[in-house]
Order: C-alpha cells, then sequence, then structure tokens
C-alpha cells in the first residue's frame, strides 16, 4: 500500500515502466534491491575459519546509512580480541518512550563449507530451478537480510512505530568453540539489546513431499547442549601380557549402558502445543499417538510410534549420546587413557547436575569418571507465548497462507534463545519460510531454500514486525 502510493503521481510513467518490469518486481519495487542484499551477505563468507562476520556487519550498516539511517543509530561492534567475529546493532525509534522495544536478532556466521565438496560454489549465491542455492542462503542469510531490509523499508515508507524496532546481526552462532554474539551482547550490552521480546530462527513452515505448505511453526521452547566427558586412567604396559583392568574396556563398556538408556518422556507447553497441533495435521497413527502422549506421557505404546521419528523422539526428553572417542597411544601398549565424549540434549527443568547424576548411575564403574569440560551458558528457559507473540503470527499466516494452522513447538536443536531468554529477553523463533521434508540440508552439502519461501516470508516478517512495533 505504502509503496503504491509512493509512485502514485507520474501515474502514467509509472505504469509504462511497470509494463516493461518482470512480474515479481511489478508487484513489489523494492525486492530487487533485497535480492541483491541477500547475495552480498551470502557472497560474504562468514565462516570461523576463513570468513569475517565483522566485514558482513559494515556491509549491512553501509545500506542502512544510504537509506537515511544516522550514524548515531547504527553500532558496529566487536568483541576484543575477536576482530572477524563482530556484529551490528540499529535501531528505529518508536514514539512512545513507555512501550519497551522489539528485537530483530539474526545470526550471520555460517558453518564451514568445503568448494570441493559442493556441486556449486557455496559462496555465490546461485539461483536455480525455483532454488536459492549457497551456504547460508537458509541458516540464516535469508532472515538476516530481510531484517536489514525491513529497516530500509520502514524508513522509506516514513513508518513512525509505536515501539523502537532494534537490529542485532551477531556472530559465532554456529560453531560451539567460538565467542558467541548474542551472548556476549547480553553480557557486555544488554542495555542496547532491552526488548520486550526478541525474534529469531529455528524452526520454518514445513511442506509436504507435493510442496504443499502443512504447517507454519514458531519455536518458543529448546532444548540446551551439554557435553559431557568419560574418562578412564590405567596404568598401561606391554600388549603381549593383557590384564583385564583396561581402560578401553571400562570405557566402552560404560558408554554401551548409555546406549541403552531412554531418560524419562516430559511434556513441556511448547512440546504440548506442538503435539497438539500435529495431531490434528497429521492424523492416522501418529496422530492417534500424539493424542495419546498428551494425555498420558508415560503410554509406552504411542510413545514407541513417536520414537520412530528422530525429531519426536528428541522432543520427548533428554537425550544423551556418544559422539567422539579417544584411546590408547601405541598399537602394542594396553591403553593408558580413553575418553568418550557425550553430548546430552537437555530438556527444559532438567538441570546439569541431574543429566551428570544419570550419567554416572549408568556409568556405574568408579574407573570411569564423568565430568563437565565447559559450560557454554545457562540451561534454556522457554519463553511463554502469549497472545501478544502468538496473535500477531497467526494473524498475518492467515492473510498469507488461509488455512496453514500456526503451531508453536519445541526445538531440540538450540538457537541463540538459550543467551537472551536468561537474560529477560524471551526469544521466539519464526521465520516464515516454508521447507522441503530434508529442511534445504542446512548445515550439510548444498543448502538451499526454496526462491518463493523467501519472498514470500520477506513479506511476512515484513508484516509481522510492523504490527508488533505497534502494539
Ligand atoms: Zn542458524
Amino acid at each position: 500500500m505504502k509503496q503504491a502510493a509512493r509512485f502514485a503521481a507520474p501515474a502514467l510513467a509509472l505504469l509504462l515502466t511497470i509494463a516493461a518490469m518482470p512480474a515479481r518486481a511489478q508487484q513489489d519495487p523494492g525486492l530487487e534491491r533485497f535480492r541483491a542484499i541477500y547475495k552480498e551477505l551470502v557472497e560474504t563468507n562468514t565462516t570461523l575459519s576463513s570468513g569475517d562476520c565483522t566485514l558482513a556487519a559494515r556491509r549491512m550498516a553501509a545500506h542502512l546509512k544510504d537509506a537515511g539511517y544516522p550514524e548515531s543509530d547504527l553500532r558496529i561492534f566487536v568483541p576484543e580480541g575477536h576482530p572477524k567475529e563482530g556484529g551490528l546493532l540499529a535501531e528505529l525509534h518508536g514514539s512512545d518512550p513507555q512501550a519497551k522495544a522489539i528485537l530483530m536478532l539474526a545470526h550471520v556466521d555460517v558453518v564451514e563449507a568445503k568448494r570441493e565438496d559442493w556441486t556449486r560454489d557455496p559462496f555465490t549465491l546461485i539461483e536455480e530451478g525455483g532454488y536459492f542455492y549457497g551456504r547460508g542462503t537458509a541458516d540464516m542469510k535469508a532472515q538476516a537480510a530481510i531484517w536489514v531490509d525491513n529497516l530500509i523499508r520502514f524508513r522509506e515508507e516514513g513508518f513512525h512505530p509505536k515501539r523502537t524496532i532494534k537490529l542485532a546481526l551477531t556472530c559465532g552462532e554456529e560453531t560451539n568453540s567460538a565467542l558467541n554474539g548474542a551472548g556476549w551482547l547480553a553480557k557486555n550490552e544488554r542495555a542496547a539489546i532491552d526488548a520486550a521480546f526478541a525474534i529469531t530462527e529455528g524452526v520454518d513452515g514445513d511442506l509436504d513431499d507435493q510442496g504443499h505448505k502443512l504447517d507454519l511453526q514458531i519455536l518458543a521452547a529448546e532444548k540446551t547442549s551439554q557435553n559431557y566427558q568419560l574418562e578412564s586412567t590405567n596404568r598401561g604396559g606391554h600388549s603381549s601380557r593383557p590384564v583385564a583392568d583396561n581402560a578401553i574396556y571400562h570405557l566402552v563398556r560404560a558408554v554401551d549402558r548409555i546406549s541403552h538408556y531412554e531418560f524419562p518422556v516430559q511434556l513441556d507447553d511448547a512440546s504440548r502445543a506442538y503435539f497438539a497441533g500435529m495431531a490434528k495435521v497429521l492424523g492416522g497413527e501418529n496422530g492417534a499417538a500424539m493424542l495419546a502422549v498428551l494425555k498420558n506421557p508415560q503410554d509406552a505404546a504411542a510413545v514407541a510410534i513417536l520414537d520412530k521419528n528422530v525429531n519426536w523422539h528428541a522432543m520427548l526428553r533428554t537425550t544423551c549420546v556418544a559422539t567422539m572417542l579417544s584411546a590408547g597411544h601405541a598399537t602394542n601398549a594396553l591403553p593408558q587413557r580413553a575418553r568418550a565424549n557425550i553430548n546430552c540434549r537437555i530438556f527444559p527443568g532438567d538441570s546439569l547436575e541431574s543429566v551428570r547424576a544419570t550419567l554416572l548411575k549408568l556409568v556405574d564403574d568408579p574407573a570411569v569418571s564423568v565430568t563437565v569440560p565447559e559450560i557454554r551458558g545457562p540451561i534454556a528457559t522457554p519463553a511463554p507465548l502469549t497472545p501478544q507473540v502468538l496473535k500477531p503470527v497467526e494473524q498475518v499466516a492467515a492473510q498469507l497462507w488461509p488455512g496453514v494452522p500456526v503451531i508453536p513447538t519445541l526445538e531440540p536443536g538450540a538457537t541463540d534463545a538459550q543467551f537472551l531468554n536468561p537474560a529477560g529477553i524471551p526469544t521466539y523463533g519464526v521465520d516464515g519460510f516454508f521447507v522441503d521434508p530434508d529442511g534445504g540440508n542446512i548445515h550439510g552439502l548444498n543448502e538451499r531454500i526454496r526462491v518463493t519461501s523467501v519472498y514470500e516470508g520477506r513479506t511476512f516478517l515484513y508484516r509481522l514486525i510492523q504490527i508488533y512495533a505497534n502494539q
């Protein structure tokens, strides 16, 4: 509406111009500009090994400056000792000083990608067969580019929101050992990102095999990733004279016992809402099992049906899995040391210590220690899914995709919400991108996202933020 009004005066000239434009640009003259920002962001390598988030942040800041944002509302932040892991803070001021801001949050770093493994160059945005290909096209440079595009459009259109709209582009979400930008901001720049709530990535809309839209998900809770180290040490000796007391044997028995264990089934508000919503979408045996588990989480038959799906299995409980092993020092020596990394995904409400206690009990061997090698962040706390947050998502989804249900969910993985929720900024994941059943192979080879998904998501997030900003 506002776009059309801007161009209303030279009506005839506009009509002639429109007739000559491609169909996509006709509907929205800002689309090509958005695509250029998205392309630039994808083509800025932001891997930890050879990329530069600070450069990506500077490039995005330049677009905002061009759009008229004063320097005082744009800030590049660079954590000390991490020159390439910086980010951007920007804001569009609200008219009501009493109204709390809302925060558009996105990480701009990406998972490593090796050119020789990929079919196409991972750091070139390639449009092919209805898809955008490239590292970060889905996770999460589309949403990051939309946040920048939103701020440009809002300013251009003279949008004066009630609340201040804040933008934070950060680095270090994808690599556990890296400095996490959102965590750094929560600790060092808490006031700068203060907001009633934040919107970021996490879950998408689902498409079926035929490309039909099934549901749009919104992330309202997530599990916490925590590593535990199992270690067995021994005096060792010559392998020609073996003894029963062997560090590797102690360790593998302990790992084996962990492999057979399932943590008890649990539900929280987000997973309850998810299973209730998905039961309606899916029906059949799975739908019936979801309803049965909602009624009785200890219904073993129903749990067994849901456990066949790796996502549902992970949503129902804390999980722990062996991810790395190292042991021994020579092929002809009895091992002096054997170690395993156990990666646990802790269900909201469980604690780091209670999971360690369970592992110790399973290990059941004084020759094997269970320690916590590092703590990345606080245990995730769920964000309450209030009508203030949920209703606008439902409203815009109903405009764009009538009949497609909005379904809250608990994410077995983790996002930057793990740093903002404990800092008192409830953080939700929603993007309006509908993705194929394989999720676009994010983090993997040939990452991709449907072109229409990105463009529809852009419209969705533009309208959503406008509604939030005027609440
Ligand atoms: Zn991501």
